[in-house]
């Protein structure tokens, strides 16, 4: 029989995928801090494939000179790049539709969070301040009337868009192509959309053409009544101009979920009661996860019985 396929695991993924992977494969893993591939070359030679969650260095393709497949754990897959992997023959998948739900589910709670103010209420009944201070003071914003507009109504803007319809808002969107199949008026400018809204809600993947996409220009543009809800990369935010916005009245709040540099910028935002914040949770249930760990494997193990996969990327297209 051959020898069993060695996958790689730079850092940290689901235990599921470890699980499953050791039945079929030789997992080797390896610390990602510093950067630097400790392999040596007998083993990198060994290595057919890599199982993902987070950031593949671009130079530790050229170092595994028989990587066929990078199977990332995630939608985005702003953390490998797959123009590359192409130009190299190596395959990229990633896990789309097994978690629209969670994360558009997760965006109408971070949504409510951010104009009703509900974790701060929760925290003033906690620490006894209803029973000692009294009623918890009324959210100067609601969601009631507001106008939607989404940057980006991919897989998981258009659930987004459909529980807010629930809500009986108005919902626009911008994409650099419309969709044909939605009645929501399109934009083609970003900036007119800010301008007609008063709900950014941000759901693009992260590429160089979303990078800090939001800035002061489209911040001010939505203006002293503007909520803006990161659901998508925090590459795509101007941080700097954000913090400025929220700490000036530019507009009202925002509703995080990732950020620029993660953990780290989300710091800059702890002392602002007009934002509320989360630490990338959008999809992390856990049956939502073991979904998206499923996919991974399954991703590898079909690639591996019959050269086809289930979700590869749009770089890298092959036949599933
Ligand atoms: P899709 O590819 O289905 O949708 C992406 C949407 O963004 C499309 O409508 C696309 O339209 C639009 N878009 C892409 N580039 C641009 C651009 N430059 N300007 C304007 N619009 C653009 O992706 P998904 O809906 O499946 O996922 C979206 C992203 O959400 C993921 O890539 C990931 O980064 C993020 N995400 C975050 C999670 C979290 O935990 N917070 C969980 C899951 C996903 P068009 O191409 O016509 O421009």
């Amino acid at each position: 029989t051959d020898k069993p396929v060695t996958v790689l695991i730079p850092g940290r993924i689901h235990p599921r995928v470890l699980e499953r992977l050791g039945k079929d494969f030789d997992v080797v893993s390896v610390p990602t801090q510093g950067g630097e591939l400790g392999l040596d070359e007998a083993t990198r030679n060994k290595v057919r494939a890599v199982a993902l969650f987070g950031t593949l260095q671009k130079p530790w393709m050229d170092l595994l000179p028989n990587l066929e497949i990078v199977s990332n754990f995630g939608v985005g897959y702003d953390g490998v790049d797959a123009a590359y992997a192409a130009t190299k023959n190596i395959i990229v998948t990633h896990t789309p539709d097994v978690l629209n739900d969670e994360v558009a589910d997760t965006t109408i709670g971070l949504l409510l969070n951010t104009v009703r103010r509900l974790p701060p209420a929760e925290d003033w009944l906690r620490s006894g301040r209803w029973k000692s201070d009294g009623p918890f003071a009324l959210s100067p914003l609601s969601l009631k009337g507001r106008h939607v507009g989404l940057l980006g109504l991919g897989r998981i803007g258009l659930e987004i868009a459909q529980r807010l319809e629930a809500f009986k808002l108005k919902i626009s969107y911008h994409t650099r192509t419309p969709r044909t199949d939605v009645s929501y008026t399109h934009f083609a400018s970003l900036k007119e959309m800010a301008e007609a809204v008063d709900t950014l809600i941000c759901i693009v993947p992260g590429t160089a053409a979303t990078h800090k996409i939001i800035n002061a220009d489209i911040l001010s543009a939505l203006g002293p009544n503007g909520v803006f809800i990161n659901v998508g990369r925090g590459s795509s935010v101007d941080e700097e101009a954000l913090e400025a916005a929220l700490r000036n009245g530019t507009i009202a709040a925002a509703g995080l979920d990732v950020f620029y540099e993660e953990p780290t910028t989300a710091s800059n935002f702890l002392d602002l009661d007009n934002a509320s914040l989360l630490p990338h949770v959008a999809s992390a249930s856990v049956p939502t996860r073991n979904a998206m760990a499923d996919l991974v494997v399954d991703n590898l193990i079909r690639w591996f019985d019959e050269k086809k996969v289930y979700t590869p990327v749009p770089e890298t297209p092959v036949k599933g």
